[in-house]
């Protein structure tokens, strides 16, 4: 059985709306987050609830969309890649000898 939903605004972001019109997800703060919900919702599973999770770069409290999201919105305002340079350091690197 499918439902009938539509992704709608919903205050300053977006958010799931049945075919009475009422809010059956969270508010996401992206279309896209909020269409996944939807794409949940269609295939019968439970929409994935948004979690406040600390921010994996300056540890700030925020509204996560999922296991995706991991960084805040300032952060990866400034640039998402500060989490990808912090992995394991490049180790052994090969040494070049004498170019002779
Ligand atoms: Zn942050």
């Amino acid at each position: 059985m499918s439902r009938f939903l539509r992704v709608l605004r919903a205050g300053a972001g977006w958010a799931v709306f049945d075919e009475k019109g009422d809010r059956v997800t969270d508010v996401f703060h992206r279309f896209d987050a909020a269409k996944r919900q939807r794409a949940r919702l269609e295939a019968g599973l439970r929409p994935a609830k948004s979690q406040i999770r600390p921010c994996m770069t300056c540890g700030d409290r925020f509204a996560s969309e999922g296991v995706h999201n991991r960084m805040c919105g300032r952060c990866r305002a400034l640039g998402g890649d500060m989490g990808a340079t912090a992995g394991p350091a490049v180790r052994g690197r090969p040494v070049r000898r004498g170019l002779s």
